[in-house]
């Protein structure tokens, strides 16, 4: 039996190990952490499994805004001086990549099938990891302050509309009825019904891990650093642990894939879109019924198992600087004036603050695909804002790669080979 050897185990890297081990494939994890534990972006994402997340973070007129992101290190984009001459390539691929309507458009076509249907796929796999309670299919919702707010972003409706996306508009008072401890600043709001989220992804991701471990995967815990290739062919995976014997190998290692890609002839523009969470633990008598999306504030607020979650910002500093903990506190302060409900006087200790990485490409498009030096490595990285609700049909892509079957949908737009 041919083995493979999924490198990360955040939810990616779980779906690619399931999905391989259905077509018959030994298989082994590799990840030198806790599956889906606070090192991972699986851990501690917006929750969202939203298929209407097919806009580019860039779009027309963002580049306007570049002095702005310099200026302003709290803003909802900030780029850190120190670091932007080496984020600069990058950034400026970021920008343009969201450019004009059409590529906006491009982008949206693209990643659409990749999202398309996903909650019901993870609520089945959830199921079958025993965690089915932690996948809810009750749509998602956007809050605007008024109808005209919403008219403001016009253009990503539009491009919503052309790739199938749904929506209710729901007016003051149905917003009301349907969020009753939301601040009335809010007046309008978007539903997606076909959206749903995950009530922890951490504990999500390491309930795959372990499915996949039941059903005969195999947990290796060192890092990858390298691949012996002979003749083409791959040989083993080389880690901190020694050299694995490998048939295939798939690069699932979020942020930190863009170096193993490399010794593999793929020179990925990966960046860290580093993204914050606030966590208000416990009950605090005050929730979203449905999992919303502020427009002002341009973040994720769900109730989770932990507690209410609140999380976004983008902060391009690299991967080695210290988080800054300000950004988990505007998005607290955001989650404490959106429910007027929740008491004043909570002490730090029942916020919880985290930060991760987004695994970003310039074009916010995942790398799915062979690699380009050897066809027994593939790539299952930079998912960007869409990875949790992306890995499911990531997952499958990998399984049909592996088994050299066409894939269910179009993977050409993913290939690294665009780069
Ligand atoms: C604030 C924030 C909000 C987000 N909100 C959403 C959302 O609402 N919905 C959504 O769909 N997506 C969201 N995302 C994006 C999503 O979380 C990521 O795209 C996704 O988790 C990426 O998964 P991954 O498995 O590729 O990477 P990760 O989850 O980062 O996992 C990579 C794993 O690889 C391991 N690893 C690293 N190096 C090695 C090595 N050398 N060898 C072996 N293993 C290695 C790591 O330890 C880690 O466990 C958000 C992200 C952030 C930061």
């Amino acid at each position: 039996m041919a083995h493979v050897v999924v490198i990360g185990a955040g939810v990616v890297g779980a779906m690619a190990a399931l999905n391989a081990l259905s077509e018959g494939f030994e298989v082994s994890i590799m990840e030198p952490a806790t599956p889906g534990g606070e090192q991972a972006a699986s851990y501690g994402n917006g929750c969202w499994l939203s298929p209407m997340s097919v806009i580019p973070p860039a779009t027309p007129g963002t580049w306007k805004k570049v002095p702005q992101f310099l200026a302003d290190p709290l803003g909802p984009l900030a780029v850190n001086w120190r670091y932007l001459p080496r984020a600069l390539p990058w950034l400026a691929g970021y920008l343009l990549a969201g450019a004009t309507e059409a590529r906006v458009m491009k982008h949206a076509e693209a990643i659409a099938p990749l999202l398309r249907g996903a909650p019901a796929i993870h609520k089945a796999i959830a199921d079958e990891a025993g965690v089915g309670h932690l996948i809810h299919q009750r749509g998602a919702m956007y809050i605007y302050p008024n109808r005209a707010a919403f008219k403001a972003e016009a253009l990503a409706w539009r491009v919503r509309r052309r790739v199938g996306i749904e929506w209710r508009e729901i007016e003051a008072e149905e917003l009301r009825q349907r969020e009753p401890d939301l601040d009335r600043r809010y007046g309008f709001g978007v539903l997606v019904e076909a959206a749903g989220h995950c009530t922890d992804p951490g504990g999500y991701t390491a309930a795959l891990v372990a499915l996949a471990e039941a059903k005969g995967a195999k947990r290796i815990s060192a890092a990858a650093t390298g691949f012996r290739i002979e003749g083409g062919r791959l040989k083993a995976v080389r880690s901190s642990a020694g050299e694995v014997p490998a048939d295939r190998a798939v690069i699932a290692a979020g942020i930190r894939s863009k170096p193993l890609a490399k010794l593999v002839g793929d020179n990925v523009p990966l960046e860290s879109e580093r993204g914050y969470h606030a966590v208000l633990l416990g009950d605090a008598g005050a929730y979203p019924r449905t999992p919303l999306m502020p427009s002002d504030g341009k973040m994720g607020v769900v109730m989770t198992e932990a507690g209410l979650r609140a999380s976004g910002q983008v902060e391009i500093a690299g991967i080695e600087a210290e988080p800054n903990w300000k950004r988990a506190e505007i998005l607290r302060d955001h989650l404490l004036s959106s429910f007027p409900g929740l008491p004043r006087d909570l002490p730090a200790d029942r916020f919880k603050f985290w930060m991760g990485h987004r695994p970003s490409t310039t074009d916010g498009l995942p790398v799915i695909g062979a690699s380009r030096e050897c066809g027994d490595v593939l790539h299952a990285f930079g998912h960007g804002h869409t990875g949790l609700v992306g890995s499911a049909r990531t997952g499958r892509a990998i399984g049909a790669l592996l088994a050299r079957r066409a894939p269910e949908i179009d993977l050409r737009p993913f290939s690294a080979a665009r780069f």
